[in-house]
């Protein structure tokens, strides 16, 4: 059992408002949310094109109690294609003010609660924390629970444990070690090319 997410969370900044085109907030996205999707942390890497903005309160709310700005920098989230898909134009409470009641609705992903409401099993998989109600409608709603994610997750782990390795080699030029390390990508790379051409 782990955490959901590391440091740094992602944010939103104080100092954007509303503009023209949402799709020019893409770039600040990014950053703020730390080339991350907001809803599943599955980082952008490898899998850019399949990275979209999505619009937590939606963009076309039919319903709503107030209509909300659909270009507000605040209402945006750096998001996979599999969370922006799931979620579309989910937003039951249909109020922009109140996200979630009765255990129904989301949690925006820079909101501090949202990193309480899971953790984390051994091979990634994505969970509600003490069975949290409100976790169990947000992980079903946006299929947190596809394979998908624990794959990234065990997929970025590979990654950082090759940056150990490389670091290594370098401090010891060992050529046992460079062996292992070339064996290791290959086989990296097979197993990713797999996970991408059927996932993406
Ligand atoms: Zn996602």
């Amino acid at each position: 059992m782990g955490i959901f997410r590391e440091k740094p969370y992602p944010i939103h900044r104080d100092d954007r408002a509303e503009c023209e085109k949402y799709s020019s907030y893409l770039g600040t996205l990014i950053v703020d949310f730390n080339k991350r999707c907001g809803y599943c942390n599955d980082l952008h890497s490898y899998r850019i094109r399949s990275f979209a903005i999505d619009h937590f309160v939606p963009r076309n709310p039919k319903d709503f109690i107030h209509p909300i700005a659909p270009n507000f920098y605040k209402n945006l989230v750096y998001s996979c294609n599999y969370c922006n898909g799931a979620k579309s134009n989910k937003f039951p409470t249909k109020n922009h003010e109140l996200h979630y009641e009765n255990n129904i609705g989301f949690v925006f992903p820079t909101d501090e609660k949202y990193n309480d409401l899971f953790y984390r099993e051994d091979d990634g998989t994505i969970m509600p924390e003490d069975d949290n109600p409100l976790a169990i409608y947000i992980i079903d709603e946006l299929n947190l629970n596809n394979p998908i994610h624990s794959l990234m997750w065990r997929f970025e782990k590979l990654i950082n444990l090759a940056k150990i390795i490389r670091q290594k080699i370098d401090e010891t030029k060992d050529p046992d070690l460079i062996n292992l390390k070339n064996e290791l990508l290959e086989e990296y790379f097979e197993i990713t090319q797999n996970i991408f051409e059927n996932n993406d």
